[in-house]
């Protein structure tokens, strides 16, 4: 007999992404060891998800093969965590698209994020996922058997990704991301929340954030419509108005303890693995 998880949800911590700084915020991990000890933090605060960006020696976004690979080894060699691992495919600016698959084959991660679709970011730079790039990342996470996490930052990604699902570039069943308020994405709403789950494929799982402010009130939507959520300095630097957060852990304690005070259970990276159908 097939578990209920019908009560428990996938804490996914996101410490780091690409943009934020140590200006923004002096506690952000962006070393590999700061990563990695940030991730072993979280774990224990609850987080059954771990979605890693990396940086160079300088702190910029990078998608260097040896960063993902001393960051990822040094999670690991943590031998009492087994955080479900999740590698960002977009961590950088104009990077060659070997660069953005070649981790999924050589450090065999969990889950990798596949967005769905391109976007102009901050008003700034492109986010370039062009759909040559995409069908080749889709058969390459099914082939280096990587769980993919769809990430949408509107609707019209949603359908792409239906579209990528019947063409088989992407495998049933899909798990979706829902990003929120991203500039040049779907602001952040509650009822937009709604929309976007009624456009969701049959059969999907899905989690939902909202970037800044809008952070806490996407993810009590979410907890109360079902979805996993995420939490992290990816997203938003900040615990509350006015306070910077301490570390990533912060966020996921809090994160459990309103999903405890729902009713509802934080998942064990075991849990999130059934839930998600990975390995
Ligand atoms: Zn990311």
């Amino acid at each position: 007999m097939k578990a209920d998880y019908t009560n428990k949800r996938i804490i996914t911590v996101a410490t780091t992404g690409a943009w934020p700084t140590k200006e923004h915020n002096p506690n952000l991990p962006l070393t590999p060891e700061e990563v990695a000890e940030e991730v072993y933090r979280c774990w224990k605060a609850g987080a059954a998800v771990a979605h890693i960006h990396v940086r160079d020696e300088e702190g910029r976004p990078t998608m260097r093969f040896d960063r993902f690979e001393e960051t990822v080894r040094l999670i690991r060699a943590h031998e009492d965590c087994d955080i479900v691992i999740n590698l960002t495919t977009a961590g950088a600016p104009n990077v060659p698209d070997e660069d953005r698959i070649r981790h999924l084959y050589e450090l065999h991660p969990d889950m990798a994020s596949f967005d769905c679709g391109s976007l102009n970011m901050q008003h700034a730079f492109i986010a370039d996922n062009a759909p040559a790039f995409l069908e080749k990342l889709g058969y390459a996470m099914q082939e280096a058997n990587v769980k993919t996490e769809i990430e949408v930052f509107d609707i019209g990604m949603i359908h792409d990704a239906i579209y990528y699902l019947k063409k088989g570039v992407l495998k049933a069943p899909p798990h979706f991301q829902l990003v929120m308020g991203a500039t040049g994405g779907i602001p952040a709403t509650v009822e937009n929340l709604c929309i976007m789950l009624r456009n969701l494929p049959e059969g999907a799982t899905w989690g939902a954030f909202g970037v800044g402010r809008q952070s806490v009130p996407i993810m009590l939507a979410a907890m109360a419509l079902g979805g996993h959520i995420r939490v992290g300095m990816e997203d938003n630097v900040m615990l509350e108005k006015g306070v910077l957060a301490t570390s990533n852990a912060q966020f996921v304690e809090r994160a459990k303890k309103m999903l405890e005070s729902a009713g509802l259970q934080a998942a064990t990276p075991a849990e999130a693995r059934e839930i998600l159908g990975i390995g």
